[in-house]
């Protein structure tokens, strides 16, 4: 039986992207974006999230660098004026996951090319 499971409200449009692009160049809305997903989906993860449609064909998310991009993007909303109060609760054990997932690196030309594609304010 496999005990990984889907999160059935994640399987809409509303997936996590990390964009791994310097924070400064991302407008508000997705500097926030980007930002509150990270907070968002730890509960998943916690369940054991599989990131299959994550990391292919495009990696759109980089586990290894969760903790590292969430306080540079936290470092920004601070450097705007935001608020950011609220730590990053634990990090999962993402060893459920295959290495390799685990490890996916984002292409940030990719990133910017999407951004450049469906946003007029960030920066890219
Ligand atoms: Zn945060
Ligand atoms: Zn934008």
């Amino acid at each position: 039986m496999d005990s990984v499971v889907y999160c059935a409200e994640y399987l809409g449009d509303r997936h996590m992207r990390m964009w791994m692009i310097d924070p400064k160049l991302l407008c508000h809305k997705h500097l926030l974006g980007e930002h509150g997903e990270l907070h968002k989906f730890i509960p998943s993860f916690h369940k054991k999230y599989r990131i299959d449609n994550r990391v292919a064909p495009v990696v759109q998310i980089e586990l290894s660098s969760y903790q590292s991009r969430h306080d540079e993007l936290a470092t920004e909303m601070l450097r705007r004026g935001m608020n950011h109060k609220s730590p990053l609760p634990e990090l999962p054990d993402f060893s459920y996951l295959p290495p390799e997932q685990y490890e996916a690196k984002v292409d940030k030309e990719v990133s910017k090319r999407d951004l450049r594609d469906r946003c007029e304010d960030c920066k890219v």
